[in-house]
């Protein structure tokens, strides 16, 4: 493809994008012509597909905007379409795409469809849809792994740690985060971080936080119950400690967001030597800092590990049930503040490498406190949001 018709079809993208409501329009059109063709294929996907426009639209973009260095697309669009195995989308799957695609854009562009907008978008559609079909026969694994509900503790009125035991061992690497999907929302996939490391007994723990009428996180939370099954797709993600580096290690971790950094730090206190860690955990009220007993018990039999943990507010708020004096160990060592400042307020951290991981815009709000001391964004290690 060459580099107009690459800037031609970017372009026509962007402005779908910015026009009110476009890129619904266009995704909804995609649907309505793949489903058209081949309704077996509705099969597949969730009830409610009103998160699939944002999904859908941010792969093509950073498709688009890789054009010129393919390899980096290829590699994202291969491992989207391994990932997609659990859904059932095969190899054959991603042709019917590409065409739906492609209807989809004549649709929407209606008379303003052009000849080079033919050309440059079959281009496109043709490159994703090969990708994708080697990225799903490349990968003869299993799609997905099954475990039951072992355990289920709801540590915080929104929030519950939930172990399972999977009928076989699940490869994943600490840091990295699975796709899960619950028997009470069937086809509804969710990423969650595992807490622990992968382990020869299959057992796994998820953190999980309720949010506001969230259809996965609230059955996570209020409905699910021992013996369910889950199922739980392979692994995704790149959080990780570079040992050969020979950089110390500044993670900071807000809400469920420790759940990745406490796989890797448990799985380096197996590990005799260790580079020196500082964990700031941070949340808003001294309660939401759930698992920092745990942490502050791993420090004090690893002393390469330092634990900070920072609230915004000095006291838990006056419906938390506990009193102060329940606190668990380790909060009499708090700092009050938003963590990202509080963090920052040491200084740039420039000879560590650093780990963020919370909420869009935790990470986002302590990226930009940690950047406006002169910490290099080349440092910085966090999971994509969303
Ligand atoms: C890499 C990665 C790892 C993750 N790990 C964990 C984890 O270990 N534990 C955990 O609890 N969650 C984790 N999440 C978030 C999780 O995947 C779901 O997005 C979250 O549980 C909400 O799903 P839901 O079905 O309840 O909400 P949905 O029904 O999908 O969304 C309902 C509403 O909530 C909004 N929303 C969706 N997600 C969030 C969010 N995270 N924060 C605020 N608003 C949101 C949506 O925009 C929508 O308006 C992770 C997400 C990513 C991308």
């Amino acid at each position: 493809m060459d580099a107009r018709s690459a800037a031609l079809v970017r372009a026509n993208f962007r402005a779908v994008l910015d026009a009110p409501h476009g890129a619904e329009r266009l995704i909804s059109a995609f649907y309505g012509h793949l489903f058209a063709e081949n309704p077996a294929l509705r099969e597949l996907f969730p009830p409610t597909m009103e998160m699939q426009a944002k999904r859908v639209t941010t792969a093509v973009l950073f498709v688009l905007d890789n054009l010129e260095h393919w390899d980096r697309a290829q590699a994202f669009l291969e491992q989207l379409a391994r990932d997609h195995r659990k859904y059932g989308v095969e190899a054959a799957h991603y042709d019917l795409a590409g065409r739906a695609l492609l209807a989809a854009l004549r649709t929407y562009h209606g008379r303003d469809w052009t000849v080079g907008l033919e050309e440059g978008w079959t281009d496109v559609a043709i490159l994703i849809s090969a990708s994708m079909a080697i990225g799903a026969n490349s990968d003869k694994s299993q799609p997905y792994w099954e475990a039951t509900v072992v355990g289920h503790r709801r540590v915080l009125e929104d929030l519950a740690i939930v172990r399972l035991q999977s009928d076989s061992p699940i490869p994943y690497l600490a840091g990295q985060y699975v796709p899960v999907m619950l028997p009470q929302r069937p086809k509804m996939w969710r990423y969650l971080s595992p807490a622990i490391p992968s382990n020869p007994y299959g057992e796994i723990e998820f953190h999980v936080r309720k949010v506001q009428s969230g259809w996965v996180s609230t059955a996570v939370v209020n409905e699910t119950a021992v013996g369910d099954r889950w199922q739980i797709a392979g692994p995704l993600g790149n959080l990780h400690i570079d040992r050969e580096s020979g950089r110390d290690v500044l993670l900071i971790g807000a809400g469920t967001g420790i759940a990745p950094l406490r796989a890797q730090l448990i799985e380096m206190s197996r590990s005799g030597v260790n580079p020196r860690v500082h964990f700031f955990i941070g949340g808003r009220y001294p309660c939401d800092l759930y698992d920092v007993e745990n942490m502050w018990q791993l420090s004090q039999s690893n002393p390469w590990l330092t634990v900070v943990p920072v609230c915004e507010q000095k006291t838990n708020p006056w419906w938390y049930p506990h009193a102060p004096s329940e606190e668990p160990y380790g909060m009499h060592r708090r700092l009050i503040g938003n963590l990202g400042a509080v963090v920052a307020s040491f200084g740039a951290w420039a000879d560590r490498q650093i780990q963020i991981a919370g909420s869009a815009t935790m990470i986002a709000d302590t990226r930009r406190a940690l950047m406006a001391v002169g910490t290099p964004e080349s440092i910085i290690q966090s999971d994509p949001v969303g």
